[in-house]
């Protein structure tokens, strides 16, 4: 049992031969666990992974919420600004109603952000048209979102579009927001079969300095 001013905590010490993220998540069922908090990068932490591989599968096939943090994650509770990327994906569907329980709770601002993907447009088709059917696309997704928060008790919220490369331009606007949490998906719109974490999660995950709340899409999407 560890004890910290006001948190008292159990410790528990496994050795089994399946892989770390199973075991985790295996007790994390029998125990009822409501959310996962671990580090991006662990003791192997080699140069060539981005975040490390336990975290990544955790990250993959948790059925809970998993939070992430570094060594520069600062945490503000309770948080009062959280951040929701969307995307239009089922995945980030399912992180904004974790999102609205949450601020719900904590009467925090919901702030809801499209990033038009500027790397998607190349030189050889006609980029104003790719460019006006990605923001249009982004700011569908928003109203969508922002519909589902407004009927919730949710007092805060705001949306926002900005283009650039996407984690970038997420962390970027955590920064200049007053953010003090993460909310998003795993997968977007293209991985949802991918083994892999999503880019825009990976490079959010890497980078934020606030925690980072991952959540996948319901089974039934
Ligand atoms: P990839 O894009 O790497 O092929 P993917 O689409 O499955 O894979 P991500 O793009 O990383 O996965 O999506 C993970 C989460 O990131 C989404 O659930 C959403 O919350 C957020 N997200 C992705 N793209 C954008 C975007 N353009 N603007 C805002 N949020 C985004
Ligand atoms: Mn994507």
């Amino acid at each position: 049992m560890i004890k910290h001013d006001r948190i008292e905590a159990t410790t528990a010490v496994l050795e089994d031969s399946d892989p770390i993220h199973e075991t985790v998540l295996a007790y994390a069922d029998e125990h009822d666990i409501d959310a996962i908090v671990i580090g991006t990068r662990g003791r192997s932490g080699v140069g060539r992974m981005l975040v490390g591989s336990v975290t990544e599968q955790l990250l993959r096939e948790s059925t809970i919420p998993v939070v992430t943090a570094h060594e520069e994650t600062t945490v503000q509770w309770p948080f009062e600004g959280i951040l929701v990327p969307v995307d239009g994906s089922a995945t980030a569907h399912a992180a904004l109603s974790e999102a609205i329980e949450l601020a719900e709770r904590i009467d925090a601002a919901v702030h809801l952000l499209h990033v038009v993907d500027t790397g998607l447009v190349t030189g050889d088709v006609d980029g104003g048209m790719v460019l006006e059917a990605l923001e249009e696309a982004g700011e569908q997704a928003l109203d969508i979102a922002s519909d589902r928060v407004e009927q919730s008790a949710v007092t805060t919220v705001e949306s926002s579009i900005v283009s650039g490369p996407p984690s970038h331009a997420i962390c970027a606007y955590a920064d200049e927001h007053g953010i003090d949490a993460i909310v998003m998906g795993t997968h977007g719109r293209t991985g949802i079969e991918r083994v892999l974490l999503g880019s825009v999660s990976e490079g959010v995950i890497r980078r934020s300095e606030v925690p980072v709340f991952t959540t996948k899409a319901e089974p039934d999407g």
